[in-house]
C-alpha cells in the first residue's frame, strides 16, 4: 500500500514531481506535504482559494477580448457567468457562500483594484496559464503554471502572478518571490532567456512586488529545490514526516488529526 501511494507522486519514469506549491507545502510542514501529496487526504474547499480561482478565471478570460474591450465593464460582465461555472463544478460552494451578493461584491472590489494597477488595453500578454517544465535531475521533475508571461517587443520577459490576498511584510517578500523565481528558472532552462522582471500583483491591498532576478538568484533557487527534493526523498525512505507548528496551522485542514495538536 505504501509503495502504491508513493507511486502516485512519482511519474512513470520514477521521478519525484515538484511544483512551487508542493515545495512550499514541504517547506512549511513536511507532515502537511505527506497528508496532501502522499496520503491525498480530502480537504474541504477553502473560500479564499476559491475566490482566487474566480478572479484568476475572469482575468484570464478578459485577455480573450480584443485590447480595446479589456475594461472593468467586460470583467464585471464575465464575473457572474464564471461564478456559475465554478458552482457547477463544485456545488458544495453554494452552502459555504452564505451571501452571494457579498461574495460577488468582494470579487468586484478585487477586479477594480486590478484595473487601478494595470491597464490591459495597452499591452498584449504573450502567454496566460503557461505550463513550464524541466527535469531538475534524473530523479526530479519540476513544473508550474504561470498566470501571465509578457514578452516585450525588445525581447524582455516579465513574469506576472496575481494574488487575491494582501502583500507580505518586507521580511516575507523573499519567500513570496520564491514561486516566481522557480518559474523564472524554468523559463531560463527552457529558452536560455533570463526573465527581466518578476511581478506579484496583490489585489487584496493594491500593492506590487517586483524583482529583477539575476543568474545567481536562479542558481541559488535551483540549489534550494534540489535540497528540498533530497529532503522529500529522505522522508519517503525513512517514513519520518515531522510536523512543523506555525501560525499556518490555523488554516490547515489536517489540524484535527495532526499529532502536533493532539
Ligand atoms: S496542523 Fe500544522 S503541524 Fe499539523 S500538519 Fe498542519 S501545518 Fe503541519
Amino acid at each position: 500500500m505504501r509503495v502504491h501511494k508513493y507511486q502516485s507522486i512519482f511519474a512513470w519514469v520514477n521521478q519525484l514531481r515538484l511544483s512551487p506549491s508542493r515545495v512550499n507545502d514541504f517547506s512549511n510542514c513536511p507532515l502537511l506535504y505527506k497528508y496532501r501529496v502522499i496520503d491525498q487526504l480530502p480537504e474541504a474547499p477553502n473560500l479564499d482559494a476559491e475566490r482566487g480561482t474566480l478572479v484568476h478565471t475572469v482575468l484570464h478570460d478578459l485577455f480573450e477580448s480584443p485590447a480595446q474591450l479589456r475594461t472593468i465593464q467586460t470583467a464585471l460582465h464575465l464575473l457572474p457567468t464564471r461564478w456559475q461555472a465554478q458552482l457547477e463544478l463544485k456545488p458544495e460552494l453554494a452552502v459555504l457562500v452564505t451571501s452571494e451578493k457579498e461574495w460577488l461584491d468582494r470579487a468586484t472590489s478585487l477586479l477594480e483594484t486590478y484595473f487601478n494597477l494595470e491597464n490591459p488595453t495597452v499591452f498584449e500578454p504573450t502567454h496566460r496559464e503557461l505550463h513550464l517544465e524541466h527535469d531538475l535531475s534524473e530523479a526530479t521533475y519540476l513544473h508550474g503554471y504561470v498566470d501571465r508571461l509578457d514578452v516585450a517587443p525588445t525581447g524582455e520577459v516579465r513574469i506576472i502572478d496575481y494574488k487575491t490576498g494582501k502583500s507580505p511584510k518586507p521580511s516575507w517578500e523573499d519567500k513570496a518571490l520564491f514561486q516566481l523565481r522557480v518559474y523564472a528558472l524554468l523559463y531560463w532552462k527552457e529558452t536560455n532567456v533570463l526573465p527581466k522582471l518578476l511581478q506579484l500583483i496583490y489585489l487584496g491591498d493594491g500593492n506590487l512586488l517586483k524583482n529583477s532576478p539575476s543568474e545567481s538568484d536562479l542558481i541559488a533557487t535551483e540549489k534550494t529545490l534540489i535540497q528540498i527534493a533530497e529532503a522529500i526523498s529522505f522522508a519517503m525512505e525513512s517514513g519520518e514526516w515531522k510536523p512543523r507548528k506555525s501560525r499556518l496551522c490555523d488554516w490547515c485542514s489536517f489540524k484535527p488529526i495532526c499529532p502536533a495538536h493532539n
